[in-house]
């Protein structure tokens, strides 16, 4: 896997334990050599992820709106720094560039995101796998909802199970990994 899209808050949360793993997510992605793709602020913890590649020498690209950079909260020291015009493009460009997909905690735009990768690859648009890092049980009442979804007949269980939920970063980062190199043997 050379490129991870990551999606998290805008916000940094609290308590600080979501701050700490959105560090550690970084910081682990620049030693094993992954790029980071996200959504280019500076701000919550789009900023600490960005931040923990750029600080462990990994490379970082935003893909921002105009109307956001605009307001001065695009991170000014990326790699790479990609201004479009909507919010459809910017979504479609971090996919385009990405191998995998990781949610971490956040808001309703972060759901927003991982939400559509996880379709994409349920309508075979794509076939990047997507991971949770599930900070502190942050996710969990979401993913009980999603196993009633199941229950009800609204989701294949099978979506579900290809979805890796973590609290670890280094397990995460490694089951994405193996899925890839699974995909495409040598
Ligand atoms: P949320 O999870 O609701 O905090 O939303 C996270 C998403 O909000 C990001 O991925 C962006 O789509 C958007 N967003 C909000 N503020 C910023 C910012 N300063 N820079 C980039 N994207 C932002």
């Amino acid at each position: 896997m050379t490129t991870l899209c990551v999606f998290c808050g805008s916000s940094v949360g609290r308590p600080d334990t979501f701050a700490r793993s959105a560090n550690a997510l970084g910081s682990a992605m620049a030693s094993r050599g992954i790029d980071l793709v996200y959504g280019g602020g500076s701000i919550g913890l789009m900023g600490v992820v960005a931040d923990a590649v750029l600080t462990g020498g990994g490379q970082a690209t935003g893909i921002i709106t105009e109307a956001l950079a605009g307001h001065e909260i695009a991170h000014q020291s990326l790699s790479n720094l990609e201004i479009v015009s909507t919010m459809h493009e910017r979504k479609a460009r971090m996919a385009e560039l990405s191998d995998g997909f990781v949610m971490l905690p956040g808001g309703v735009g972060t759901y927003e995101e991982f939400f559509e990768a996880v379709t994409w690859a349920q309508l075979r648009i794509h076939d990047k796998p997507c991971g949770v890092l599930n900070v502190d049980h942050f996710f969990d009442d979401l993913l009980r909802f999603l196993d009633g979804a199941v229950d009800s007949g609204f989701i294949k269980e099978e979506r579900i199970r290809q979805l890796t939920v973590t609290d670890d970063v280094a397990f995460l980062l490694n089951a994405l990994e193996s899925t890839l190199s699974a995909q495409s043997p040598g």
